[in-house]
């Protein structure tokens, strides 16, 4: 028999213990949201064949403009690194196969083919990123225009920009570079 002292001390460890439990299974909670802080992001992690693995709290991935140069192509690091625009219809991703669409420069996913559609403007278009967490947008009014500007989560690589015009059911239209991004193929 435990005294009611040893009781409520071990009730206090248990509560202590479960408490731990979850904050570990889930990091993407109130409290650790509160606690991100500029090194760390929470994104949503997804495996190579497009499933849903959670929400993962993450370091920024940051870089030296020479080893982003390193990893990079001139193409790759003047849109990632640099708000760049690949010419229209000169990217690599004018197809429909299932896949998964990562980071170029951090793998951080990004989108599905299951969200692409044929725009017709020679870039990359979706109609919503895998996951809201992966991608920030700002405000962007560079050559005169008033943009909203994407970029990764993770890296913070400029990705392209989002428009009001896209189709159903958003109505957005993700006008990416094929330059920033990776593709996965589904087996
Ligand atoms: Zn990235």
């Amino acid at each position: 028999m435990l005294n009611r002292r040893q009781f409520f001390r071990n009730s206090v460890m248990a509560v202590a213990g479960v408490s731990l439990v979850e904050w570990l299974r889930n990091p993407i909670s109130s409290q650790a949201k509160a606690n991100e802080d500029k090194d760390t992001v929470t994104i949503i992690q997804f495996s190579d064949a497009g499933q849903k693995l959670g929400p993962t709290r993450v370091n920024r991935v940051r870089k030296t403009e020479s080893e982003w140069k390193q990893q990079l192509t001139a193409l790759q690091f003047e849109v990632t690194r640099k708000a760049g625009t690949e010419r229209a219809f000169s990217g690599q991703y004018d197809i429909h196969d299932r896949g998964l669409y990562r980071c170029i420069c951090c793998d951080n996913a990004l989108f599905s083919s299951d969200t692409k559609f044929d725009s017709g403007t020679g870039w990359p278009s979706f109609w919503a990123p895998i996951a809201k967490e992966n991608v920030r947008t700002t405000g962007d009014s560079s050559l005169d225009m008033s943009r909203t500007a994407v970029s990764c989560t993770e890296c913070e690589a400029h990705l392209g920009h989002v428009f009001d015009d896209g189709p159903k059911p958003t109505y957005l239209r993700y006008c990416m570079n094929s330059a920033s991004l990776k593709f996965v193929k589904h087996g």
